[in-house]
């Protein structure tokens, strides 16, 4: 087993007393979602105050999984910290720098190669800082991290989106930025604004074309993209109880679309079931003798309108499948409604494309269940009519199934098998053809569907569904077919229908201990070396940034006044920029090149005082700091506001900004930049903004004697020779003052360690 068994039992041996006294001190019944954050709170005591949604708390989680695109910054910027290792067990899974084109063993070698110098680094450095390592090929993060890692009640948090897969196996698995996953590695603990919960109640049983996905379908239909943001969606009742693990991990997985932290279900027999299966009995057993603790309490689902911020209910048998698309996942379409909704959408009836996998849906259950609907077409001597992808989750599920028949019934069926890796979902998909660059209509059972996601194709209108309704819509290649009512001429010219789909939920025999890709750290790690090479473009060490010094915050120019929404995309942008995510030099590149300059307007265009000229942000900015300046950027509202990005933060403390004066701050990109060391401040009076011209340079006064609460002078020396000074104001703490004397929060970490 690779969890440790040792940390789990001690983990539930404390449990009942924790759960008891968090109990007693709230006064009330507690849901899961309590119970689990609850009994990771670093202070237990002052819980009764928390109001949900409105306040900060700090976490301590039991496990650290990162994906290998997110993990190269997160890694680099540990190691400036010193650490010996990790504090927390962590995990690096590379599935995110596969491209699929031909096939798994082709598209494996290819990646091998291209990847090299990302996988050899992140291998050694998890060597080094005794992180578990699993190699290309060996599946998608969330897939071997269920398979795994995850046990019921535990806390993890992952630098990926869909981290809350685990939630279908009773744990609380929130998706976070690389910046929240190094502190939790140095022993920092994590904070998280106190969630909502919304209440799911599942009754009756799934039957016929439904399965799990048209739960998380039809609900994301009905709270929408961002109808969960802030919340943690708790499911319970029978019809939870009746679905299996791998269904229930589906769901939270796919709720990340709601903007969710999170999604869990209580503990049952499918999660026992599926930790036996999986080589983890003895997680199951400890598991079962907690399980009142591994749940939320009877008078909460008794009487849920009392206890959840919102509360939902689904009947799963009147479900029907549902078909989600095009372009976003919410636009939810049950199955009998698809004609008269895709007549009105005017996308392409012909199905390009039909893929079925991803961390989403690629379970033993999916992969038999869509497997019965393509043996059943071909024992009717139907066929595919559209191009037909299978993407296993991970190596044990590729060779069980393997095992079981299934994917011989695909390649039969002339379906490609591509890597256990990320591939069409993220984009890393080449369709190898002019087809795909035109309209084109593809159906999947990933979890997103955004414009380009899966082929870089703005014209590609992507559906989600379930694998089965995948596999039949592929048969008829028609997005108009509803397998439950339609039928389908045969290559003989009979009119035959497609029956419903069958399967199973586990393997008879277990998935028989098949783990591979895995590299454990070893015993002895004090002379292993951090493999960089000094030309790479991909991959650059990490200086540690120089300490305070006063001298910095005099005479400092004005790099770019931004005018409008700043977002931490106008600030650090996606796309293309993304292969230099472990190479902070390169990246820098894009450091505010989508922000309007509020003097001309502009984007990327902005005065060099020292030149004259006008020129991109970060040419400006770097020849400030090549010539001993700091400089100063200056926004308005919510700066920052976006997903976290720790590039958005680190890139301006790299290019020399020592201090960004706004009217406010979106909190966590404020806090990112505190932890790198840059000066963050707010007008006082946000008129000021309007003071500030274009050739200014800045003085700022009172910055030794920084303290919580204190005000700063702001000297603006005009080019006419006139002053102006303006007041500024700062959140600091204590702590967050040391982080900026010492020249970031790591900096401090190393001294201290
Ligand atoms: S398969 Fe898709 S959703 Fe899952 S981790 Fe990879 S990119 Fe993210």
């Amino acid at each position: 087993m690779i969890l440790n068994i040792d940390i789990i039992r001690s983990f539930y041996k404390s449990l009942p007393d924790k759960i008891d006294g968090i109990r007693k001190l709230l006064g009330h019944p507690l849901t899961l979602t309590e119970k689990i954050l609850l009994t990771h709170i670093v202070n237990r005591s002052g819980i009764s105050g928390l109001r949900r949604k409105e306040e900060y708390a700090d976490f301590l989680p039991d496990r650290i999984a990162m994906q290998d695109a997110t993990a190269q910054m997160a890694l680099l910027q540990f190691m400036v910290t010193g650490k010996e290792q990790s504090s927390v067990p962590a995990s690096v899974h590379c599935d995110h720098l596969i491209t699929g084109k031909f096939g798994a063993e082709e598209d494996l070698k290819t990646a091998l190669g291209m990847n090299r110098e990302v996988y050899e680094f992140l291998s050694s450095v998890c060597s080094k800082y005794n992180i578990d390592f699993w190699n290309p090929g060996a599946g998608i993060i969330h897939q071997v991290v269920l398979e795994n890692y995850a046990f019921p009640g535990g806390l993890m948090i992952g630098t990926d989106s869909h981290t809350p897969t685990a939630g279908g196996l009773g744990m609380l698995a929130p998706g976070v930025g690389g910046a929240d996953a190094v502190d939790v590695m140095t022993g920092m603990s994590w904070e998280l604004k106190l969630p909502e919960i919304i209440g799911v109640r599942l009754t009756g049983r799934l039957n016929g074309w439904t399965s799990a996905k048209d739960v998380i379908l039809k609900l994301t239909g009905m709270l929408t993209v961002n109808g969960g943001t802030g919340s943690v969606i708790e499911y319970f009742g029978d019809g939870a109880e009746s679905l299996s693990c791998t269904g229930k991990a589906t769901i939270c997985n796919m709720g990340a679309e709601t903007g969710a932290t999170c999604s869990v279900f209580g503990f049952d027999a499918s999660m026992s079931e599926y930790l036996a299966s999986t080589g983890r009995g003895e997680v199951a057993e400890l598991a079962s003798s907690y399980k009142d603790n591994l749940t939320g309490d009877p008078e909460v689902y008794a009487d849920p309108e009392r206890y959840f911020n919102q509360l939902y209910e689904i009947d799963l048998s009147a479900l029907e499948p549902y078909i989600n698309g095009p372009f976003t996942p919410d636009r939810a379409i049950p199955i009998s409604r698809m004609k008269e909704e895709v007549l009105k959408s005017g996308c392409p009836l012909k199905i390009g494309a039909g893929l079925i996998g991803s961390c989403t849906n690629s379970s033993y259950e999916d992969i038999s269940r869509a497997s019965s609907v393509i043996e059943n077409a071909l024992f009717q001597k139907l066929s595919l009519k559209s191009e037909f992808i299978v993407i296993p989750g991970s190596e044990r599920i590729r060779t069980i199934s393997e095992e079981a028949g299934f994917i011989e019934i695909f390649r039969k069926a002339g379906a490609k098998i591509f890597a256990n890796a990320c591939g069409p979902c993220i984009g890393q998909w080449d369709r190898g053809s002019t087809d795909g660059m035109k309209a084109n209509t593809i159906i999947h059972s990933f979890n997103r569907n955004f414009a380009r996601r899966a082929d870089g194709n703005p014209d590609t209108y992507a559906f989600v569904a379930s694998p089965e309704i995948v596999a039949a819509l592929s048969v008829a290649g028609n997005l108009l077919f509803n397998p439950l009512t339609d039928l389908l001429f045969n290559s003989e010219r009979d009119i035959v229908m497609l029956p419903e789909p069958t399967g199973r939920t586990l393997p008879q025999e277990g998935f028989k201990g098949t783990v591979s890709g895995y590299q454990q750290p070893p015993a002895d790690r004090t002379n292993i070396d951090i493999k960089i090479s000094p030309d790479s473009e991909r991959l650059q060490l990490l200086e540690p940034f120089k300490e305070f010094d006063l001298q910095n915050f005099q005479n400092m120019p004005v790099l770019i006044k931004a005018m409008g929404k700043c977002t931490t995309d106008h600030i650090s942008m996606a796309g293309t920029w993304l292969k230099y995510r472990g190479h902070l030099e390169n990246i820098s590149e894009n450091y505010m090149t989508g922000a309007v300059n509020s003097f001309n307007g502009k984007i990327n265009s902005v005065l060099n005082v020292l030149s004259g000229n006008y020129e991109s942000v970060p040419k400006v900015a770097r020849s400030y700091r090549n010539s001993g300046l700091s400089s100063v950027v200056v926004g308005e509202d919510n700066f920052g506001e976006g997903s976290s990005r720790e590039h958005a933060a680190m890139e301006p403390r790299f290019l020399g900004v020592g201090a960004i004066l706004v009217k406010s701050f979106a909190r966590i990109h404020e806090t990112n930049l505190k932890k790198q060391g840059v000066l963050t401040l707010t007008f006082v009076n946000n008129s000021d903004y309007n003071r500030i011209r274009e050739d200014d340079w800045f003085d700022i006064i009172g910055l030794e004697q920084l303290a919580p609460g204190s005000k700063l002078k702001l000297t603006l020396n005009h080019s006419d020779e006139t002053v102006e000074y303006i007041e500024a104001g700062h959140s600091y703490n204590e702590n967050q003052i040391s982080w900026f004397k010492a020249g970031s929060a790591l900096n401090l970490i190393r001294k201290s360690k």
